[in-house]
């Protein structure tokens, strides 16, 4: 078993930048586990598989050839061998995953394949169970956090960056429902471990949460 920093949270609180930040300056592996989910959504969205079709989800999720590599430290998801991380950023594979994500079949394979990087490695690993269900014995357990009006406007922001014009209201009635998806599922719903240390973002800079982070780490590992 390697060291371990698992931060869970509610999209768009910055868990994926605050953590690559992290695993960086300790020299720890990033393991971004929503790619995951997002890699097993796309598979099932290239079968044609529907979102309601628990059944061919269960089937395709046994044939589903997902691995993990690194390239230059980035994580680099392969798809039955193919690089797919160009394709897992976009809202139809996100609402896929989001769905997707509350089998229990797909999160027993991936929670495997996230225990047994978590055994080979030291990583900083980013999800919404990794503390309460993937790594329950982490001795650094973050809960990160932000209003949904804050995570809506860095997620417009985002967007706009990138040139994408998009409503910010919507954006936020979406954050919405995704918590609220995340958050009642029977299965590993999102919640705070009792182990773990809340930081609630929406009034600190993405430096001041990195070392929030880095303090935290050195006094639990
Ligand atoms: O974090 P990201 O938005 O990439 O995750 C995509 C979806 O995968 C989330 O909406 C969530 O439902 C699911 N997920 C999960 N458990 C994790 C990571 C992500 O259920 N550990």
């Amino acid at each position: 078993m390697g060291k371990s920093i698992a931060i869970d949270g509610p999209a768009g609180a910055g868990k994926s930048t605050i953590a690559k930040m992290v695993a960086k300056e300790l020299g720890f592996i990033y393991v971004d586990t929503g790619a995951m989910y997002r890699a097993m959504a796309l598979y099932l969205i290239r079968r044609g598989i529907d979102a309601d079709d628990t059944a061919g989800i269960e089937k395709a999720c046994e044939d589903a050839d997902i691995s993990i590599s690194y390239e230059n430290d980035t994580q680099v998801i392969l798809l039955g061998g193919e690089n797919v991380n160009a394709f897992l950023r976009t809202e139809e594979v996100g609402n896929m995953a989001s769905v997707s994500s509350t089998n229990g079949k797909v999160r027993k394979k991936l929670v495997a394949l996230q225990q047994k990087l978590a055994d080979e490695k030291d990583v900083v690993m980013d999800g919404r169970d990794i503390g309460t269900v993937v790594l329950p014995n982490s001795r650094c357990k973050i809960y990160l956090t932000a209003s949904s009006a804050v995570r809506a406007k860095r997620r417009y922001d985002e967007l706009t960056e990138k040139g994408l014009r998009e409503d910010l209201a919507r954006i936020e009635e979406d954050i919405i429902k995704r918590d609220q998806r995340d958050m009642t599922r029977s299965n590993s719903p999102l919640r705070q471990a009792e182990d773990a240390v809340l930081i609630d973002s929406s009034d600190m800079t993405i430096d001041e949460v990195k070392d929030a982070i880095l303090t935290i780490a050195k006094e639990k590992l």
